[in-house]
C-alpha cells in the first residue's frame, strides 16, 4: 500500500482520541498531542501538493465528514477508496465505522474491550456466555438491573459483566430519556432537529422510533464494548448458533472463534465487522490464523454494500481464506455457503 496509508491511519486515531477527549478541552489548545501531530503532517502534505489544508482540529474534523478519502491529496490505492471515504458521522456526531478500521490498521492485535474485562476474572470457557448476554443488555434500565438479583444464572452474568457498564451520557439523552433500537437492542442517538436513530450505521432499522426509557438509573454499556457487541458480535452470535445446531463446541480465542466437532477435528473462524474489504484483507493477513485456514465471516450488509467487496479481498490475500457473510453460513465445516448473490 502506498506510503499515505499512515497519514489515513494517523488521522483515524486523532479522530478517535478527539471523540473520547472532553468536549471541553479536546478542542483548546494546547490540542491533544497525537491530533496535533496529525493535523502537522496533513498540512503539510496538502500544503506539498498545492491543496488548502485544514487551519485548526475543529477544521480537521469538519474536513473529514465532508470529504471522501478519494478527495484528499493523497497517494492511496483504488481498492480502498470505495465506500463513501468518510471518517465522521456528522449525523450521529462520531467517528464512522471506516475511521476505525483505518485506526486499527496496522495493529498487530485485535482489541477487544469485553476480552480485556473478562479475561482478568472469567474463564475463557464462559466468555461467550457474557458476549451473549451483552448484546441482549446494550442499555439497562433500573427496574432491569433490580429482576437480575432475583434470577440465578442472569446474577452470576450481571455480577461478572457489570464493570462494563456506565451511566448513560449525556450525549445520549434528551429530556431526561434515553432511547434503545428495537431492532438491535443498541443505542439510539438523539438527532439535532428531533428525533432519534440508532448508533449503528449499519442498523437495518435505524430509522425506527425507539423505545424511550428513563435516563437516571438506566445504565449503559461502555461504546468500545458496544462497537465490538454491535459489530463482530453479532457475526459470532450466527456462527455459535450454527456450531451449537451441529452439538460443536465452540471457544473464544484471542484471534476469534474455535470451533471443535462432536466427531473430532476443528474449524477457526475469524470474525470481522469491516466496511471496507481491503482494509479487512490487511486484518486477516495480520492475524496469526492467517495460515490455518480460517473461515472469515462478516456481516452480509457489509458484504451486500460493495459489489466490489469478494473481488477486491480475494485479489489483495493471495491464497485467500474463505469469506462468506453471516446470512450465508450453511456449512461451517466445509467453509462454504449458499452464495446469495444479492
Ligand atoms: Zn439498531
Amino acid at each position: 500500500m502506498a506510503d499515505d496509508a499512515a497519514l489515513v491511519h494517523a488521522v483515524a486515531l486523532a479522530v478517535l482520541d478527539l471523540d473520547e477527549a472532553d468536549p471541553a478541552t479536546g478542542f483548546a489548545t494546547p490540542y491533544p498531542e497525537r491530533a496535533q501531530s496529525a493535523l502537522d503532517q496533513l498540512t503539510l502534505t496538502c500544503l506539498s501538493r498545492g491543496v488548502r489544508p485544514p487551519r485548526s482540529l475543529p477544521g480537521l474534523v469538519g474536513w473529514c465528514g465532508s470529504r471522501p478519502l478519494a478527495d484528499w491529496p493523497l497517494r492511496l490505492p483504488d481498492e480502498v477508496l470505495g465506500g463513501d471515504g468518510l471518517l465522521v458521522d456528522v449525523r450521529r456526531s462520531r467517528p464512522t465505522g471506516l475511521c476505525r478500521e483505518w485506526a486499527q490498521d496496522g495493529s498487530a492485535v485485535r482489541s477487544d474491550p469485553i476480552r480485556d474485562h473478562l479475561d482478568a476474572t472469567v474463564a475463557p470457557d464462559r466468555h461467550l456466555e457474557c458476549r451473549l448476554f451483552l448484546a441482549e443488555h446494550q442499555v439497562v434500565p433500573d427496574e432491569v438491573v433490580t429482576a437480575f438479583a432475583g434470577d440465578r444464572v442472569a446474577r452470576r452474568t450481571w455480577r461478572l459483566v457489570r464493570g462494563l457498564y456506565g451511566p448513560v451520557p449525556r450525549a445520549l439523552v434528551r429530556r431526561g430519556e434515553v432511547a434503545r433500537c428495537t431492532a438491535c437492542h443498541a443505542p439510539s442517538v438523539p438527532l439535532v432537529g428531533g428525533g432519534w436513530v440508532c448508533e449503528r450505521e449499519t442498523c437495518a432499522a435505524a430509522e425506527q422510533p425507539p423505545e424511550l426509557l428513563p435516563a437516571t438509573g438506566s445504565l449503559v454499556l461502555a461504546e468500545a464494548a458496544r462497537r465490538t457487541i454491535g459489530g463482530v458480535g453479532r457475526v459470532e452470535r450466527a456462527v455459535v448458533e450454527l456450531a451449537r445446531s451441529h452439538d460443536a463446541a465452540v471457544t473464544c480465542g484471542a484471534e476469534g472463534l474455535r470451533i471443535d466437532w462432536p466427531e473430532g477435528g476443528h474449524r477457526l473462524v475469524l470474525t470481522f465487522d469491516h466496511g471496507d474489504p481491503a482494509l479487512l484483507a490487511r486484518a486477516v493477513d495480520r492475524s496469526a490464523w492467517r495460515d490455518q485456514n480460517p473461515l472469515v465471516v462478516i456481516p452480509g450488509e457489509r458484504l451486500w454494500a460493495r459489489s466490489d467487496y469478494r473481488t477486491v479481498f480475494d485479489g489483495l490475500l493471495s491464497g485467500a481464506p474463505t469469506l462468506v457473510a453471516d446470512s450465508e453460513l450453511v456449512d461451517l465445516a466445509g467453509g462454504s455457503a449458499k452464495r446469495n448473490e444479492a
